[in-house]
């Protein structure tokens, strides 16, 4: 450690304090840990001169779990008590865990009443956190004998569409080990951090990461050192291991279609299954021996049987273009992350469809970490936080219900968060003294299309005539998501509030579900929009028309309220039966014919104001 100098009296010295703090990449099939050497962000190896630590934890009755490589061998003969990919448990219910195949060795402890998937092992019933919690603790171990101190913190990455229990859990596993998260990191973001930092590359780009168990797009603008995600999407059930249990299945097909296995053949099964797929990066075909069975797989059939899985990425690749406005040729450079970009399909079938070559300076799996260690490296003071800022979005839009069960939106789904938006609301009914609001998340026209996140009242409004209220609407989302609404009633100051989550128990799959429903029903919420705003429009006039008569009925002459009273009994029955095209131009007539009654109207009140009344008077 450098000695610091004695200061002088009167001299002030600033002392360059280093403070250690960690990036962590905790991934599904491996984590990796990074620091900063001073000027650069290191990855950091084990005694063997391993980066990766495959996310594999062995529990026994007699020692300390074992985790990493030597875990790996462990599972073919142990598979019970070897635990693998349990970052797909996180945030996971147990009847969901139940289900799924790829868990289905595990002896899961089904009399848990906090529904945390928890496993029966030989060391005792382990559950997702405390498991995840066992990785961590291998990587600080490594982080800590490696600065020689404590660490202070870490950013930990987590998949851009992890929801809140998934996040909450991480930090959980973190707290458990005393581990202080100095902030989770939305992996793509952690890749465009080092980039940005890194690369000199400017424009859009594409992050495009396919890991062991989650596949992210994103798609981020990077200027002058400040990233913003333009938008993102993706798929918390895709990744490599999906390509390994395709293989598996095939080979299993070829060797011994009828034979049951029992866990250890699976293991091993699908241990032979991903050592071909490593292959088949490297080289045109492997030779495959299973149960008896000798046989050979090419990169060609490989690439067949794992079509669909492709297709899957590509079309996450087109709605992230879509939803970000850019076309494909705005996109100047594509940016791979996750093991699974290795792939020789992976890279070609994304330099076809993107008609560039993908970016593959950093090592696909080292990326995220780091970032996330100049991240940490930031957060911890040992750089300027002015080196680059970085932004997230808002996954789903946000917005208000207003009348006909309608949506307004107020921020649009991938808004760059922190985000406020306001926008001004009025009164419906004459007198109106209360609103009701209600906060939805959605890309549907309709409330009852979208989730309900909140409602609230603002009260006390001063009585005046429809539409005269001024009621101001105000979205804002902090950097963690967190939502506020305020109302305003701008005469008298009188404000309502409300906080909200919106990522709240929302996942990956509801929000793909959410917006595939938009896509396929846009039409037809556009045409039902139409009609309600239609119908709103005629019977704010109906209203105005029969309140005006009520007061001034005496300025109207004989024959033009007749015409009137038929138009209007005619819209009213429009509203119910018409569309919205037919309604509008009856609203529009009516408007004409009744527009020097209303001018009429004016004449006389703006007299009587004339005669000593105010205008506000009036007005009201
Ligand atoms: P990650 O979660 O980013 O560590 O990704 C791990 C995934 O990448 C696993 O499914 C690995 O099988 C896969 N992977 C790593 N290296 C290769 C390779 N050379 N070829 C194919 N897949 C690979």
């Amino acid at each position: 450690m450098a000695l610091l100098k004695i200061s002088e009296p009167g001299e002030k010295l600033a002392i360059p304090v280093h403070r250690f703090a960690v990036g962590i990449d905790l991934g599904t099939t491996n984590s990796l840990v990074s620091t900063s050497s001073g000027q650069d962000i290191e990855v950091l190896p084990d005694d063997a001169g391993n980066y990766l630590l495959p996310s594999v934890v062995q529990y026994s009755a007699e020692v300390d779990p074992v985790v990493g490589k030597i875990a790996i061998s462990a599972a073919i003969n142990d598979p019970k008590n070897t635990i693998s990919s349990v970052k797909r448990l996180l945030g996971r219910s147990i009847e969901e865990v139940l289900t799924a195949p790829q868990f289905k060795h595990y002896d899961f402890d089904t009399q848990r009443t906090d529904s945390i998937p928890a496993i029966i092992t030989a060391a005792g019933i382990k559950d997702s956190v405390q498991i995840s919690a066992d990785i961590l603790r291998t990587l600080v171990d490594r982080a800590e004998k490696f600065l020689g101190g404590k660490l202070e913190g870490a950013v930990i990455t987590v998949p851009a569409y992890f929801n809140d229990a998934q996040r909450q859990q991480t930090k959980d596993a973190a707290r458990l080990i005393g581990l202080n998260v100095l902030r989770l990191l939305n992996e793509p973001t952690a890749a465009a951090v080092a980039y940005g930092l890194d690369s000199r590359d400017e424009g859009n780009v594409v992050v495009f990461d396919l890991g062991g168990g989650t596949f992210d797009v994103s798609l981020l603008s990077l200027k002058k050192g400040v990233f913003e995600v333009l938008a993102t999407s993706g798929d918390t059930l895709l990744g490599g291991d999906d390509f390994d249990y395709l293989l598996a299945a095939w080979i299993k097909s070829e060797a011994s279609p009828t034979t049951e296995l029992n866990p250890m053949e699976e293991a091993e099964l699908l241990r032979l299954a991903n050592l071909a797929k490593h292959q088949l990066s490297d080289q045109n075909e492997t030779s495959l021996n299973y149960l008896g069975w000798s046989g050979v797989i090419t990169r060609a059939k490989f690439a067949k049987l794992c079509e669909s899985l492709i297709t899957r990425t590509i079309s996450t690749c087109r709605r992230v273009l879509r939803d970000a406005s850019l076309s494909i040729e705005e996109i100047d450079n594509i940016v791979l992350v996750g093991g699974s970009t290795r792939m020789p399909i992976v890279r070609d079938s994304v330099a076809e469809f993107f008609g560039k070559v993908p970016l593959t300076d950093f090592d696909p799996d080292k990326v995220v970490a780091i970032g996330a260690g100049i991240q940490a490296d930031v957060l911890i003071g040992n750089k300027s936080v002015d080196d680059f800022l970085l932004l997230d979005v808002n996954p789903l839009s946000l917005g208000i219900e207003t009348m006909g069960e309608l949506v307004e939106k107020i921020i649009p789904r991938n808004t760059t968060i922190p985000a406020a938006k306001a926008q001004e609301f009025t009164t419906f009914k004459d007198g109106q003294t209360a609103m009701s609001l209600h906060v939805v998340q959605g890309e549907r026209e309709l409330v009852s299309d979208c989730r309900s996140l909140a409602r609230f009242e603002l009260r006390d409004i001063p009585s005046m005539v429809a539409g005269a209220a001024k009621i101001r609407v105000t979205f804002q989302v902090d950097a963690d998501g967190l939502l506020s609404v305020m109302a305003e009633e701008l005469s008298t100051g009188k404000t309502a509030e409300v906080q909200v989550k919106p990522s709240y128990g929302l996942d990956a799959d509801s929000i793909e579900k959410m917006l595939s429903s938009s896509h396929e029903n846009a039409k037809e919420d556009m045409e039902i929009r139409a009609l309600r705003e239609a119908q709103i429009e005629a019977r704010q006039l109906i209203d105005a028309i029969s309140s005006a008569r009520s007061i001034d009925g005496q300025l109207l002459i004989a024959q033009e309220a007749v015409r009137i009273e038929e138009v209007v009994v005619e819209l009213q029955l429009l509203v119910e039966q018409g569309t919205s095209v037919q309604i509008h131009e009856l609203t529009e007539e009516l408007n004409r014919l009744s527009s020097e009654f209303a001018s009429r109207r004016m004449d006389l009140h703006i007299g009587e104001a004339l005669r000593g009344e105010s205008i506000d008077e009036v007005e009201q």
